[in-house]
């Protein structure tokens, strides 16, 4: 790939430099030469702008690559991100929950903590959350100053552009103006990225889980929650960040005329495989008098996941219809979104995916009806519902939006 050629010397030259940065974040410590091989820059090119970032303090050699042979001059330096050298914050709002983190430069969390409770007032929330902003600095003993950047992701649908949260039918929330509120609210005058809660997760997909992804060209990270969401994300060096879209996989019809969703529709993937369908299934089974176990366990309260999968284990029929069936549903979509989109690897999260026999299933319905003549390859990863997950992810998310417009100043 070539980057010098252009007509516009500015853009040419802030596009080597971002180039270059993401190339020695992803395969640090390297050696110049590599990058410029990589890159198909020169060897000068890549010196004089190494040479810069190191003069800023967020690159540095970290020692030399034992010669390859008896022969070899000078031994080639090896160069790498200095960890230390930024801090970004990432930010999770749910209704339910909030969850803040810090990161360094290399994505290691400094701090990360969740906040449990309902909160269906958007203000209240939002100041609840950047409250949690302002504590984990001061954990840190980091000033807004330090920061580089804030990433915030919501579920719902997001102008990332505008930073702005389109809407969340759950809550009655349209319209918010989610960038201009963090910044209002914690006075802070850097970027901040906005973005879906399920693309932030596809974000710290990339950042965290580099081995998992392998050579990956392209993979989808399908989010279960309260909504289903299903980005699909470009996976190469100078690529890296690039969500595609999050498309609103939950509202695809599965079963036309069947049960009412949220949106309005009916028979939508989400009305029957997110957790709200699943739960709602089984408190109506609890409400007939079914539903024997799992009314024991969670003792005339409302049931939540974990106790679902306990009753499906303990072998309560009838939430094990229920399980199955949302997972029979979500299987047939997952083998329709391969069908459509192809990509290489297919991430899942889901709470109902922490019992193998869910996944074992899901797996065996997505074979019944993948179209192995479109795309024979697909690997399936499920990962480990983590509460902290859409947080580090927003703020991976703000990493790859900083190394995507490293300009030199
Ligand atoms: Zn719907």
């Amino acid at each position: 790939m070539q980057f010098e050629q252009g007509t516009n010397p500015a853009r040419v030259k802030a596009a080597n430099q971002s180039a270059i940065l993401k190339t020695i974040y992803h395969c640090g410590p390297i050696k110049r030469s590599e990058i410029a091989g990589r890159l198909g820059l020169t060897l000068p090119t890549i010196t004089t702008n190494v040479n810069s970032m190191m003069a800023r303090g967020i690159v540095r050699e970290t020692g030399s690559e034992p010669s390859s042979t008896r022969f070899a001059g000078r031994k080639a330096h090896l160069v790498d991100i200095v960890p230390g050298s930024r801090h970004f914050v990432g930010l999770e709002i749910q209704g339910a929950r909030r969850a803040v983190c810090l990161l360094d430069y290399r994505g290691r969390a400094l701090y990360a903590r969740e906040s449990l409770g309902e909160q269906r007032d958007y203000d209240r929330n939002m100041d609840m959350a950047c409250e949690m902003v302002g504590r984990a600095l001061s954990a840190c003993g980091l000033g807004l100053e330090s920061i580089a950047g804030i990433g915030a992701c919501l579920p719902g649908l997001v102008d990332t552009r505008r930073g702005v949260l389109e809407v969340r039918p759950s809550y009655s929330w349209t319209h918010k103006d989610i960038r201009g509120d963090i910044a209002a609210r914690i006075g802070y005058p850097g970027p901040i990225h906005v973005e879906n809660n399920a693309c932030a997760r596809a974000y710290g997909a990339q950042l965290f889980r580099r081995e998992a992804l392998g050579d990956a060209q392209t993979f989808a990270y399908l989010f279960l929650s309260q909504g289903i969401a299903c980005p699909l994300v470009l996976n190469t060096a100078i690529d890296f960040g690039s969500v595609v879209g999050a498309g609103e996989v939950g509202h695809m019809v599965m079963v036309p005329n069947g049960a009412p969703c949220s949106c309005g529709n009916r028979g939508c993937l989400e009305a029957y495989s997110s957790d709200t369908a699943v739960l709602r299934r089984c408190g109506e089974a609890l409400e007939r008098g079914d539903a024997p176990v799992l009314r024991r366990l969670c003792g005339g309260g409302p049931p939540d996941m974990e106790q679902v999968l306990t009753a499906q284990e303990e072998g309560d029929a009838d939430v094990a219809a229920i399980v199955e069936e949302a997972v029979y549903i979500l299987g047939v979509a997952v083998a329709n979104i391969n069908n459509f989109a192809c990509p290489s690897l297919m991430l899942i999260e889901g709470k109902l995916f922490c019992r193998p026999a869910n996944w074992e299933r899901l797996l065996k319905i997505v074979g019944c009806n993948l179209c192995g003549a479109v795309h024979p390859a697909t690997q399936f990863i499920f990962v480990e519902p983590d509460p902290l997950s859409g947080a580090m992810g927003a703020a991976a998310m703000a990493i790859c939006k900083d190394l995507e417009t490293y300009i030199e100043l």
